[in-house]
């Protein structure tokens, strides 16, 4: 397929370039100007149009898709950890696979709404954990979405159920060593939940598999309180004790962690996902953006994998945070979170060149200024969203065209997942 007169925009480094681009086997093989068709070629004029590399959610959960409109606990919850008591820890419990698969696929099916081709997940579900991982997979297949999944290991219900999140994470990761769409990561949800034994069992894992463990890390003052009074260590400290930091290890959230924490982590490798819009929401404080380094990246943390909107909501909750920090941050971590996956995948994401895998959006944006290399992040920032995604590619394959999913009948699939979640609230009841 040949792709012509589109305007390949790319955030970090800022360029926008006039290109063809030859698309072959689910790969970008030639972008150039003025490439000739070849015989038998399809030709797409994608002229007045700009193309985009598909955007990646670093963090998130689809599990949590079925939650929208869910009554609230009678007594509303006062901080973070009643937030998991009250709303999280009841949603999961009450997942079975038929409510996993479903929630999966109504955020897959908004992913390639907004352009986003590449999920990190981070699940649970303590009543169905076997198998869990493929019901997701097979959800985001039917969109044909890119992921990175894993599981999130616990003690907070007991060996068994620990035992199980373990082995799944293992299962995965063994059974998508080579998979196009998927890979797997070392789940765990947070420090204040796990046991010295469980991380031992996590690290050993990460060191097998050359792995990157996937957790949430000081998101409430909470976790580091726990780290430090029960466990009597630097919550850092404690991670990096049992290998749990890896330059694949994904530490969620790190609103709490001090200036030393933060080095200490990312000298590992490790990487740092903001959550804006999550961070708001729960109140848990203002992560100190100006102490991320280059490998921290963006997540959305269970809200839609908008990766425009989420990139605003921080660029905006920065403006005003006293803390400022540059205009090209939150672009830049963006970006950061194509690196993130080229490291899971072996191979390079979020690019538009020769060799690069054929993910990428198409966007129908009128710009009432000039638009060029040097102003592109505020017309990112202030003029585009994700309404004006037209088209989106993944591996090659147009997954959305003129905003209809290809093949997908999407109003069947949200009336389909508004029964499984009648049902998923009356369990919680
Ligand atoms: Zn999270």
């Amino acid at each position: 397929m040949l792709l012509t007169n589109g305007t390949l925009l790319n955030l970090i480094p800022c360029r926008v370039d006039r290109a063809d681009l030859r698309v072959q086997n689910g790969d970008i093989i030639a972008a150039a100007k003025n490439l000739r068709p070849q015989k038998g070629e399809e030709t797409v004029d994608l002229s007045g149009k700009y193309i985009m590399p598909g955007m990646v959610n670093a963090h998130t959960h689809l599990y949590s898709a079925l939650a929208r409109g869910m009554a609230g606990p009678h007594h509303p919850p006062r901080n973070f950890l009643e937030i998991l008591r009250k709303v999280w820890w009841k949603l999961d419990e009450a997942l079975d696979d038929e409510a996993i698969y479903h929630s999966a696929l109504v955020c897959s099916v908004e992913a390639l709404r907004y352009g986003t081709t590449m999920l990190i997940d981070h699940h649970a579900s303590p009543n169905s954990i076997r198998n869990s991982l493929d019901a997701i997979k097979e959800a985001m297949s039917v969109v044909g979405l890119r992921g990175v999944l894993c599981y999130e290991t616990t003690d907070r219900g007991g060996k068994r159920r620990r035992d199980a999140g373990l082995e799944e994470n293992e299962r995965f990761i063994t059974e998508n060593t080579n998979n196009s769409h998927f890979r797997g990561a070392i789940g765990a949800h947070a420090s204040f939940t796990l046991n010295d034994d469980t991380l031992q069992a996590l690290g050993e894992l990460a060191r097998m598999y050359d792995g990157g463990v996937h957790l949430h890390v000081a998101e409430d003052n909470a976790d580091v309180e726990d780290a430090a009074k029960r466990r009597r260590t630097d919550i850092v400290k404690r991670l990096q004790k049992f290998g749990i930091l890896t330059h694949k290890s994904i530490l969620a959230h790190g609103v709490h962690l001090s200036k030393g924490q933060l080095v200490a982590a990312q000298a590992t490798g490790a990487w740092v996902i903001h959550n804006p819009r999550s961070n708001m929401n729960n109140a848990v404080g203002y992560a100190p953006l100006v102490l991320f380094g280059d490998r921290a990246a963006l997540g959305t943390d269970g809200f839609p994998a908008d990766m425009f909107e989420e990139c605003k909501l921080g660029f905006f909750r920065n403006q005003e945070s006293g803390h400022k920090v540059g205009f090209t941050r939150l672009p830049e971590m963006l970006q950061a979170g194509q690196k993130l996956v080229s490291s899971f995948f072996g191979r390079e994401f979020g690019t538009l060149e020769a060799d690069a895998p054929a993910d990428l959006i198409v966007l129908d944006y009128n710009p009432p200024t000039p638009l060029t290399s040097e102003n592109l992040l505020g017309h990112f920032l202030f003029g585009m969203n994700s309404g004006m995604v037209v088209h989106t590619m993944v591996n090659g394959e147009w997954r959305m065209w003129n905003r209809e999913l290809v093949g997908i009948d999407e109003e069947k699939i949200m009336s389909e997942a508004a029964g499984v979640a009648k049902k998923l609230w009356r369990r919680m009841t």
